[in-house]
């Protein structure tokens, strides 16, 4: 058996090749092409509907692909090579593929019974099989980076919303991911509480080595943060670029419809 290449740096993090995926009758991605690069931030726009979400959780392998493929880190996400055919992954493929992916979601989905500490340290140990030790040092380097070296030992229901948001995120961290997703994760939020979170995912985009890939409708946040703003329209991306242009000087009819409506 040979051993697939180790991925080149030039190769995408992230890979969408006319990816289709459909509930019934409707198709909510139709052909999708998307490449991200390493290290890229990239923030996702568009009306409801338009399959943004979808993206996400195609990627978490959440979702079956109907039609195309997803690369990650230079490999197939849900299926392998096999004598040189395609076939499906096995589990082991899909676990080794999905620790390569973080995801922080609208609601924080915490789990209420633990501490900060305890929900960053769960999956480390039962999935990577971290000690307690090791797991507990690296989610209390992590919760100290989002700004809760004081709530350690709170639980969600003590928290605020935006605390637990940051909690969520320093939980997906612990999992050392290549590629990080997120999901309107200042939605939920009262407006006083999202520059908090969204300073911390500013902050790892800088600091961090991460590919970022973000369901946003927090236009200011994309142009500011953002590499590339790609908008979405009935399952395909019907304008892309640089978030000053995209934003400011739109070329297609529906992206000035719709970021008039957003903005
Ligand atoms: P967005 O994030 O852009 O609002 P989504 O990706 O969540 O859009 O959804 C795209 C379309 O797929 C919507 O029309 C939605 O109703 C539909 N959809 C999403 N999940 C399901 C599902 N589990 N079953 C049927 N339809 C779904």
């Amino acid at each position: 058996m040979t051993e697939s290449p180790a991925p080149e740096t030039s190769q995408p993090m992230v890979r969408f090749e006319r990816v289709t995926k459909r509930y019934g009758s409707l198709v909510v991605l139709d052909e999708l092409d998307l490449d991200i690069a390493r290290n890229e931030k990239v923030a996702i726009i568009g009306p409801s509907g338009s399959g943004k979400t979808t993206v996400l959780r195609m990627l978490m392998t959440l979702e079956k692909i109907d039609g195309g493929v997803i690369h990650v880190d230079g490999e197939p996400l849900t299926h392998m090579e096999r004598n040189g055919q395609l076939v499906r992954a096995n589990e082991s493929h899909l676990r080794r593929m999905r620790g390569k992916i973080g995801m922080v979601f609208q609601h924080f989905n915490l789990f209420p019974h633990m501490t900060s500490l305890g929900n960053c340290i769960e999956a480390p140990m039962r999935v990577l099989g971290l000690s307690r030790r090791e797991a507990e040092d690296r989610a209390r380097e992590l919760l100290e980076m989002v700004g809760l070296r004081d709530k350690m030992g709170h639980y969600p229901s003590q928290m605020s919303g935006g605390q637990q948001q940051r909690v969520a995120i320093a939980r997906a961290l612990a999992m050392r991911p290549k590629v990080m997703l997120f999901d309107e994760v200042t939605s939920a939020l009262d407006p006083e509480l999202v520059g908090e979170v969204l300073n911390v995912i500013r902050r790892l985009g800088e600091e961090h080595d991460l590919t970022m890939l973000m369901v946003t409708h927090q236009m200011g946040f994309a142009r500011e943060f953002a590499d590339r703003v790609c908008f979405f329209y009935e399952g395909k991306i019907a304008e892309q670029g640089a978030p000053a242009e995209l934003l400011g000087n739109p070329k297609e009819e529906r992206t000035r419809q719709f970021l008039s409506a957003v903005l």
